[in-house]
């Protein structure tokens, strides 16, 4: 079951081991606990609904509960700390592309407002409920979960657009085929989510970006439906799938999405390296990533970063091993950054990629740490989000940010992020624990993706300010530095203020005039991506 005020299911936890918390401690000073409020009490906050009743519809008061949020940091406070003061009136769940057709024309009938709602998981106030005196319809595409085809000749899938992550891979699989989009969010998060908020999976480096798995599909907008058809490659005039990607609901409801699927590789295996600085591990994954080698995934961790793992992986006398073993390879424990890659593909191929990382590693003073540090990250890789839990009961709050820059820019972008999130909780009176790694590594740069950890205060509204002034401070440097506001999270409400300063004046209207002629009357999903 999953949690209604968490992440994930209610069956999985992930303890902050002892060690690691007293390192937090050190760092960002001794929590406490915070109360959470108990769900009678924030379903009592629940008003009636004033939509009439519609059978596809539920007023349910905790349906409506759930659908009230994504998994941003305010989204955290307003789920534990009771916060929420705006509900859908109710939540629709059609079952297929009809029944949404059904949906929309009810919502005009009663002129609502629709936002639709795939897995929940944006973590950038996508799915808030506006204030208005219009009443809001949250449409779920949970039911919209099947393959219609697979087209083996063309190598494309066609699903319904609320599928989730794991539904995608067991159906493909037991067909030798993957889509090869592995999010952290994976096993909540849907396609249609993925494709209006520019989603990246863990493995884009050798499967793509949602940008290049997105083939084509259907948008159910207020004005009528857009077709796209799965061209593998089209030179007439701007792509129309360009426009839905990043949409962000704002334009539609994704009902269909054909996507360009592979089959699954020979091999696909992950190891570990550590670099005696951030600098030898960036110079060596900038070569990586130029080197057009059968990679899957680069992820270099900072130093921060490194010791923040090794103290949260839970494994003390393994990570002793471990830092003993390097300090004799002469690399200092306190600067040592830690790069997992992934090589993917035929056999013989992705041995050679292996023994190609492998010696461009060796110029920058690399140590190779081998496949049980790769495995181990596998084995774990939906499961860190889970600490957000623990972390909570122990009075931590924790949130990332991500840009993208090109090379000349990551190494200062990341040095004045993580300088911005400090000095803004410096100001405060507090200490925040900040660390970042780079994990979408492309020719010409790289995403640098930035993690905080901070106490909560003594009150939500407290907490929130702290997180305010930290994502602040960090998104003007970011700005500052011109890079994008967001790499793979979208834009919603939290990064809207700082969108104008990438698209421009112009970019903006373009925007605007498209979102105004699939929805006329403001209807879908009003104030995320822009006013
Ligand atoms: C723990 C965690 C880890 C994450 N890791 C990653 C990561 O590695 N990579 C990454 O890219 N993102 C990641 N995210 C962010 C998030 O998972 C993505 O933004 C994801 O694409 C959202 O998909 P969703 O189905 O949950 O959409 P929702 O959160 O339900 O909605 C997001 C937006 O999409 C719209 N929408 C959803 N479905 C449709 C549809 N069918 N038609 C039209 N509009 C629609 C909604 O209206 C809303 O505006 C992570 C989030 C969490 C909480």
């Amino acid at each position: 079951m999953r949690r209604w005020n968490g992440w994930g299911d209610t069956s999985i936890h992930m303890e902050v081991p002892p060690a690691g918390k007293g390192l937090l401690a050190e760092w960002v000073g001794e929590a406490a606990p915070v109360a959470d409020i108990a769900l009678p009490q924030y379903l009592e906050k629940v008003p009636e609904s004033r939509l009439p009743e519609h059978p596809l519809c539920s007023a349910d008061k905790k349906n409506r509960l759930d659908h009230a949020h994504g998994q941003s940091l305010p989204d955290w406070v307003a789920m534990r700390q009771g916060l929420l003061s705006t509900f859908p009136d109710v939540v629709a769940h059609p079952g297929g592309a009809e029944e949404v057709e059904e949906v929309l024309s009810f919502a005009e009938k009663n002129e609502a407002l629709v936002i639709p709602y795939g897995g929940g998981t944006s973590v950038v106030g996508h799915l808030s409920v506006p204030k208005s005196d219009r009443p809001v319809i949250s449409l779920s595409l949970e039911r919209l979960n099947r393959l219609l085809s697979l087209d083996s000749a063309n190598n494309l899938a066609t699903f319904e657009a609320g599928v989730v992550g794991p539904d995608i891979e067991a159906q493909l699989r037991g067909h030798g085929y993957t889509l090869g989009h592995f999010p952290q969010s994976f096993e909540y998060s849907s396609l249609g989510g993925w494709v209006v908020t520019r989603s990246s999976g863990q493995q884009s480096m050798h499967y793509g970006r949602m940008d290049n798995l997105f083939a084509g599909g259907e948008m159910l907008t207020p004005t009528g439906r857009l077709t796209m058809p799965p061209l593998p490659a089209s030179a007439a005039g701007p792509d129309l799938r360009q426009v839905v990607l990043g949409s962000e609901g704002r334009m539609g409801v994704i009902t269909k999405v054909v996507c360009r699927v592979s089959a699954l590789p020979q091999k696909d295996e992950f190891f570990g390296m550590f670099f005696p600085s951030f600098s030898h591990g960036m110079e060596a994954v900038r070569e990586m990533a130029r080197a057009r080698l059968p990679l899957s995934m680069i992820r270099l961790s900072n130093a921060a970063e490194t010791a923040t793992n090794m103290a949260l992986a839970g494994h003390e006398t393994q990570m002793n091993l471990l830092k003993k073993y390097l300090s004799i390879r002469g690399l200092d424990r306190n600067e040592a950054c830690m790069c997992l890659v992934g090589v993917i593909g035929r056999r013989s191929l992705a041995a050679q990629g292996k023994n190609a990382v492998l010696a461009i590693a060796k110029k920058r003073r690399g140590v190779y740490v081998g496949k049980p540090m790769g495995a181990a990250w596998e084995k774990k890789r939906f499961l860190a989000p889970y600490l957000r839990n623990s972390l909570w009961d122990a009075g931590y709050a924790v949130d990332t940010l991500e840009t993208c820059v090109t090379w000349d820019k990551v190494a200062p972008v990341m040095q004045s992020v993580e300088r911005a999130i400090s000095g803004a909780m410096a100001r405060e009176g507090e200490k925040a624990h900040v660390f970042t790694h780079l994990s979408h590594v492309y020719a010409s740069g790289s995403s640098v993706y930035t993690t905080f950890i901070w106490r909560l205060a003594d009150s939500p509204q407290k907490t929130l300010e702290r997180w305010r002034a930290m994502k602040e401070a960090a998104s003007a440097a970011i700005v500052e530095a011109g890079g994008t506001i967001s790499h793979q999270h979208g834009v919603g409400e939290d990064h809207k203020p700082y969108l104008p300063a990438e698209k421009g004046e112009l970019g903006m209207k373009l925007i605007r005039s498209l979102v105004k002629t699939a929805d006329p009357d403001g209807r879908m999903n009003p104030g995320k991506l822009l006013d």
